[in-house]
């Protein structure tokens, strides 16, 4: 038996974790007489004394986050064993693939069996995002484990978690490099450079998991007139202008993004005025449009970001789906998405069908959208699946 601090479950508790599922919630816990530290890894007993798992311990519902469910010790080999497999994952699946593509998500939490910890790859510089205390108790295991498996390659690690943490006044973290440093951010997505702001952008600096999703978009773009709402770097805006548009809209409410994204369109298309970008409220913008556009992407960010918040949020969706709708010319193409994870695919399809009601438009669904296969799901864990999107043709 490892040397970790023992928890036990209270009674027929187990029943989940039986079948793997990685998150232990506070109610399944029995009392304990002393509280464990924030972020220590612990070693998961039934009622009955059975070993289970081991886990990170933390303040909240979910209690514990589950590393392993054999009694392993949570050290250097354990992080340099999962991240080896992450990356060997990424490999096959043709992602590391540099000049070409060298951005990729190397761990995407519960997805590669470390609950808590992301990881961006932006040409050798490594994003490490803590979601949970003991990921950012464990952060030099990992920076270590990452100079191992990413060898050469890796030139730096940058780490970003000050947004992440709950209680970040006691931990004390900071933003900042745990290895090398970089501040060369330009790096390739399918052949298309972008900047990325790994200091101040928002997650670790750029939505990786759109990389598919925005390749086909390239794939309808010729000819047309594309408006990218919600366009944060632009990204689908990028692969529109090499897709031959005829004129390609960016919309962003934050100033911030709308600097990024003429700054991604100037890295790839110098001085090329099919391009403009706007900051203006999406809701606003759409309302004063007209009907110009007949290739929309509707990339909002998460409109629930909770349980609780589900019914407003659908109706969000609603909302912002009939707002293009309505406008759109017969013809039209509309990619629309959800990132909220409290919203499953079925309801983000029926807010969509109530969108097309309301307005009354014919519409078919062309293809069904998702996270990218560098966002693993972990079968067992379906909370993991949170991206998904509609390509609709519109009559
Ligand atoms: N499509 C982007 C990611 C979108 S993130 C990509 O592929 O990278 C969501 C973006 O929506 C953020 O940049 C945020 O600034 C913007 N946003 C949030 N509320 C908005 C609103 N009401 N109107 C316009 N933009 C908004």
């Amino acid at each position: 038996m490892s040397k970790y601090n023992k928890i036990y479950l209270k009674k027929g508790k187990e029943e989940s974790l039986k079948r793997m599922h990685p998150w232990i919630f506070s109610g399944a816990v029995q009392p304990m007489s002393e509280i464990p530290q924030e972020g220590e890894v612990l070693q998961v007993l039934t009622a009955s004394g059975e070993f289970i798992a081991v886990g990170h311990w933390q303040v909240g519902s979910i209690a514990v986050r589950v590393l392993a469910f054999d009694d392993v010790e949570i050290g250097a080999d354990f992080y340099r064993e999962r991240l080896a497999y992450a990356l060997d994952i990424r490999k096959s699946m043709g992602v590391v693939n540099p000049p070409h593509n060298n951005i990729f998500r190397l761990v995407h939490g519960e997805g590669d069996g470390l609950p808590g910890l992301v990881v961006d790859v932006y040409a050798g510089t490594a994003v490490v995002q803590a979601h949970s205390v003991g990921m950012h108790r464990d952060r030099h295991l990992i920076a270590q484990a990452l100079r191992t498996v990413l060898g050469t390659e890796l030139k730096a690690i940058y780490y970003k978690s000050e947004t992440t943490l709950p209680y970040k006044a006691d931990l004390g973290q900071e933003n900042g490099f745990l290895y090398g440093y970089s501040d060369e951010n330009v790096a390739i997505e399918n052949g298309l450079s972008f900047h990325i702001d790994w200091l101040r952008g928002q997650k670790t600096g750029f939505f990786v998991d759109q990389r598919d999703n925005r390749l086909l978009l390239e794939s309808y773009s010729k000819g047309r007139k594309v408006l990218n709402m919600f366009c944060y770097t632009g990204g689908f805006s990028v692969y529109a202008m090499r897709g031959g548009a005829e004129l390609v809209h960016s919309v962003d409410s934050s100033a911030k993004a709308v600097e990024l994204v003429n700054r991604n369109i100037e890295l790839n298309f110098q001085n090329d005025s099919r391009h403009k970008a706007f900051a203006v409220d999406a809701f606003k913008f759409l309302d004063e449009c007209g009907d110009k556009y007949d290739l929309v992407v509707l990339d909002p960010p998460a409109f629930a970001k909770h349980r609780d918040a589900l019914k407003q949020a659908l109706r969000g969706y609603t909302k912002l789906n009939a707002k293009a709708m309505e406008k759109m010319p017969a013809g039209s193409i509309l990619f629309t998405f959800s990132c909220s994870q409290a919203v499953n695919k079925d309801q983000f399809r029926t807010a969509v069908f109530a969108a097309a009601l309301q307005t009354g438009r014919k519409v078919r669904i062309l293809h069904q959208l998702h996270q990218p296969a560098d966002h693993p799901i972990n079968i067992y864990h379906p909370e993991g699946e949170y991206l998904k999107g509609l390509v609709v043709y519109i009559e």
